[in-house]
């Protein structure tokens, strides 16, 4: 005899299956796409990340009821944006010109330099609008998992321009995971032989957070790293 409670059990577990297997046939369902044409755009438009076959499918089916000539100025977008567009070769932001418009710039201060992973970093600080000195992106982090070594990222281009003697600070703008705190620490041991100061950017409670929902790491270097209230009196 079953006990109700397995019975309940049992059913659950195949509502479980039952719902993943539709969950699964949704996923891979083929998409019956009419037209070659179609369906080469649309794999195209699925390689890109986060894009499955069916929102390719929409954006496509939405591409072709434009104008000719508004799919001619997408096509050239395209193709512009990829023939022309570089990295910094000081910074490695991306640039229409050999040098980008931060680190030409002669409102920035170039004695202060902030690090970061990638280029959206740089656009995430730069809508801050809180920073005014100039960037070195190091184009990702040491990961021995994903097989990214010190050598594969922008760190000797740092080391000259740290080298060269203009650069008072360091700011080291990376993630807080385990992969950041790696690259933070071979950063820190690679230019602390040179004359300038490294900070790392805060870390603490979320603006908005409540503090009993605050994970313990977080809330425990929100107190060893505290600012004086003045500082954030002028924010
Ligand atoms: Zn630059």
């Amino acid at each position: 005899m079953y006990q109700i409670g397995e019975i309940y059990q049992g059913c659950q577990h195949t509502v479980t299956i039952h719902h993943e297997k539709i969950a699964q046939a949704h996923k891979f369902a083929p998409v019956n796409i009419p037209s070659r044409y179609i369906e080469q755009a649309v794999d195209q438009v699925s390689s890109l990340p986060g894009i499955g076959k069916k929102t390719a499918l929409r954006l496509v089916l939405a591409l072709l009821k434009r104008k000719p000539e508004d799919i001619e100025r997408f096509a050239a977008a395209l193709t512009d944006m990829h023939a022309h567009t570089k990295l910094c070769k000081v910074c490695n932001n991306l640039s229409d010109e050999e040098v980008c418009s931060i680190c030409a710039s002669p409102y920035r201060d170039e004695s202060l330099v902030c690090v970061v992973a990638d280029i959206r970093d740089v656009m995430a600080i730069e809508s801050t609008s809180q920073f005014q000195g100039k960037y070195h992106v190091l184009g990702g982090i040491i990961s021995p998992i994903d097989g990214i070594s010190p050598s594969d990222l922008a760190i000797e281009s740092l080391i000259s321009r740290v080298a060269a003697g203009n650069i008072k600070e360091i700011i080291l703008a990376l993630s807080a995971t385990m992969e950041g705190e790696t690259t933070c620490f071979y950063l820190y041991r690679k230019l602390s032989a040179f004359d300038v100061k490294i900070s790392s950017i805060a870390r603490g409670v979320a603006v908005g957070g409540e503090l009993e929902y605050t994970d313990e790491v977080t809330l425990g270097r929100s107190i060893l790293l505290r600012t004086p209230y003045e500082t954030s009196l002028k924010r």
